[in-house]
């Protein structure tokens, strides 16, 4: 059967998510609280009790198609980030957003461009449209700009950007990037991936959305699965010129946010006070983390999200001891990281039994 799938689609190689907390605990025998998931950068926090809330008054009325143009999450995101209603897409997650820019603007045959290591659905849905992905090496783990320039070619279509980068933390000076985006010709679309921008403090936050008004071209994606806690419902959304917002809401399933995570991400929007402890957590947290690799003597890349990635040196053998342990982390090998790990910033009790056990199996390795 599979050949009758078209060879782009057969040479995809699917996500790989981290492990859920519950397969683990089938295949090790343990038990689902003694599991330390830090392998999917979701809010160690959970989620804002206002969303919570929400959610239970919007179950009373779950029988119900959901709001096909998300009007009060459209009001609220309007109102927040200061851009017109009919500058919002929304997305099931902002993994749909990638999707709908691709399945709006690339056909087969033309290219994009991404970096090395940078997030691992870009190249899927460039892929999935039968489009060639160019992938511009990386310098010193983040992306390098200038050399992503000149990939251009009269075949490009798109530029996937990740500001910060997962998995590697890296992030673009603002002035860099604007003056990158005013290089980039106006028929070349940049996706600008901001899914942790929440975990920035407030001289790096992206002022990106204020260069809509300049850059036609330019969409710009957000979620509510990191900071936001909302990774189990699925809401993202992109932002960017109307004429563009109109051509992906056109290859938009008629109803892909449902009506839990829109209630959900209305509430979490309005709790600035449940972003605010995400933050000052994360920012703890990465301290803590950071701090006691240094006492190991390992080296990591600087990151300025809510997950850093360390060089262990034999990943594989460091993962599943750590599984063993009960610890779940993402392995990046499928980013051309072989040596490294990328471990989610999680609760101090988290990040203390992680440092626990990367320290036991270190010892048991030497
Ligand atoms: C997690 C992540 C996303 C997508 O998350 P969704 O849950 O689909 O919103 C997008 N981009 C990057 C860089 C991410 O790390």
């Amino acid at each position: 059967m599979t050949n009758l799938a078209p060879d782009h689609i057969r040479a995809i190689a699917p996500y790989q998510g981290g492990k859920p907390i519950t397969e683990l605990a089938r295949e090790m025998g343990l038990q689902v609280e003694e599991i330390v998931k830090l392998a999917s950068n979701e809010n160690p926090l959970g989620i804002s009790p206002k969303a919570e809330y929400a959610i239970q008054e919007a179950l009373l009325d779950i029988a119900r198609y959901p709001d096909g143009n998300s009007f009060a999450l459209r009001d609220a995101v309007s109102h927040k980030f200061n851009v017109a209603p009919n500058q919002i897409v929304f997305g099931n997650g902002s993994n749909d957003i990638l999707e709908l820019a691709a399945r709006a603007f690339l056909i087969a045959g033309c290219e994009t461009i991404y970096s090395q290591h940078a997030f691992a659905v870009y190249p899927l849905v460039t892929q999935a449209m039968g489009a060639t992905g160019v992938v511009v090496p990386a310098k010193n783990f983040g992306h390098d700009l200038s050399a992503m320039l000149s990939a251009i070619s009269v075949k490009t279509r798109m530029i996937f950007i990740a500001n910060p980068n997962n998995p590697t933390g890296t992030l673009l000076g603002k002035d860099e990037l604007f003056d990158f985006l005013k290089q980039v010709p106006s028929n070349v679309l940049v996706v600008l991936d901001e899914a942790y921008d929440e975990y920035l403090s407030a001289e790096h936050k992206s002022e990106a959305i204020s260069w809509l008004s300049e850059f036609d071209n330019l969409i710009i994606s957000r979620t509510f699965s990191k900071a936001y806690g909302l990774a189990g419902l699925r809401v993202g959304f992109g932002l960017c010129h109307p004429e563009v917002a109109d051509m992906m809401n056109r290859v938009r399933q008629p109803f892909n946010v449902n009506s839990l995570a829109q209630a959900a991400a209305v509430a979490t929007l309005a709790d600035d006070d449940f972003v605010a402890r995400s933050y000052a957590l994360n920012q703890a947290g990465m301290l803590q983390l950071t701090q006691g690799l240094q006492k190991l003597g390992l080296e990591y890349i600087p990151s300025f999200a809510n997950f850093i990635s360390i060089r262990v040196g034999n990943a594989t053998d460091y993962y599943r001891k750590l599984l063993e342990n009960g610890v779940i982390v993402r392995p990046v090998a499928n980013y051309e990281m072989p040596e490294y790990l990328r471990v989610s910033i999680g609760l101090f009790a988290e990040n203390a039994k992680f440092l626990a056990v990367l320290e036991k199996i270190m010892k048991e390795i030497a």
